[in-house]
């Protein structure tokens, strides 16, 4: 499993290079690792008109779930900020829909980060 986290964080790290962020040059990489142990990552996309802008969460999230799967295990998020960033709280509601106990890992580099619990981020999600 070490191995696998190891890999899903230079994931993270990789896909932040994708980042298509003219705007806000805040570059974010998300690697998604599934419950069958593959993995599937995103880079933020942001639109001219702001609200339209996507999350790299959302991305690997939604790259994930529409290659068949949706159950997740872990998520590792980097950035090209010096200290590590918390997902904005859409990207918390989104991914509670596929995994209440997410483990999620902010990266600030391959050897230094720290691993939350996504109850302890988002301790009440909204359910219908
Ligand atoms: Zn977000």
């Amino acid at each position: 499993m070490k191995n696998k986290l190891n890999e899903l964080i230079k994931s993270s790290i990789e896909a932040k290079k994708n980042s298509y962020s003219p705007y806000s040059k805040f570059k974010v990489g998300a690697a998604i690792l599934t419950e069958k142990g593959n993995i599937f990552s995103g880079a933020n996309v942001e639109c001219a008109s702001y609200s339209l802008t996507i999350c790299a969460e959302r991305v690997a999230a939604v790259k994930a779930i529409s290659s068949g799967e949706s159950i997740f295990k872990y998520i590792a998020i980097a950035t090209n900020k010096k200290q590590i960033a918390f997902p904005c709280g859409a990207c918390l509601q989104f991914l509670t829909e596929f995994s209440n106990d997410l483990k999620i890992i902010l990266v600030k580099s391959e050897k230094e980060y720290k691993i939350f619990e996504m109850k302890d981020l988002l301790p009440k999600n909204f359910v219908l």
